[in-house]
């Protein structure tokens, strides 16, 4: 599901550069990916998202060369591959919670909101215990409640492959688990690949496999 090799990204004026030498992920499997904040983790997911282009290297997920889409074709690959769960929820104020989690189907892209991706966003907010919010818009709404509108939202499209960015850094522990089973439930039922960024060590006897992001990272500065 994911290829990488020899990827680098640099925020030049930020003085950051990324620098991960492998990374390969299987269909299906769910990984997550441990290592301290600022070290370039969200960089890395928002590479394989699309939402931004390594300077160098090779990069292939779900059988497309991102190195070689342009804009649009990176926004039709994300539309139809990825889900992802922004770390700040990246919710759209004007719209109210159950627009919001139809949000990739506003952006069209080829998916057409049809009365099944209604009902499926129905289930998924039940699911996550936000049913009796979704007329209210993002800044009603607790941290918590907007990050379970987020994850609705990255789910809705049924992705192949699932990316979350500390996606249960603004809940309790028991919604973390009842959000987590639903996750990991869809993620089952679709054989998504999950990809999940996480500080959380109690979550991680659910993954497949735990990546200690320095051992994919290391500093362009090294490596030159
Ligand atoms: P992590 O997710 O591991 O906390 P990030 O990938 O968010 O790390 O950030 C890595 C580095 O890149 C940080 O030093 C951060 O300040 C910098 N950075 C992140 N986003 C931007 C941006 N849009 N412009 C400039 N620098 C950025
Ligand atoms: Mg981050």
């Amino acid at each position: 599901m994911i290829h990488a090799r020899d990827l680098t990204f640099a925020y030049p004026r930020a003085g950051f550069a990324l620098n991960v030498s492998a990374l390969d992920v299987a269909k299906g499997e769910r990984v997550g990916i441990i290592g301290p904040s600022g070290t370039g983790k969200t960089t890395l997911l928002n590479l394989v998202a699309g939402l931004a282009q390594p300077d160098t290297g090779a990069l292939k997920v779900a059988d497309h060369d991102l190195t070689a889409l342009d804009d649009g074709g990176r926004r039709r690959f994300r539309a139809a591959q990825i889900g992802f769960i922004f770390q700040t929820f990246a919710l759209v104020d004007y719209l109210n919670a159950f627009e919001n989690i139809l949000y990739p189907y506003r952006v069209g892209l080829g998916l057409t909101l049809d009365r099944d991706v209604r009902n499926r966003a129905q289930a998924l907010a039940e699911a996550c215990g936000i049913a009796h919010r979704l007329k209210s818009h993002p800044n009603a709404l607790s941290g918590g409640e907007q990050q379970r509108v987020a994850i609705c939202r990255a789910l809705i499209t049924q992705p192949g492959l699932i990316l979350a960015d500390e996606a249960t850094g603004n809940l309790d522990p028991e919604t973390k688990e009842v959000i987590l089973d639903v996750l990991f439930a869809r993620a089952a039922e679709q054989g998504a690949t999950v990809l999940a960024v996480t500080h959380d060590h109690d979550l991680l006897p659910r993954f497949d496999r735990v990546i200690d992001f320095a051992t994919l990272r290391q500093p362009a500065e090294q490596t030159s």
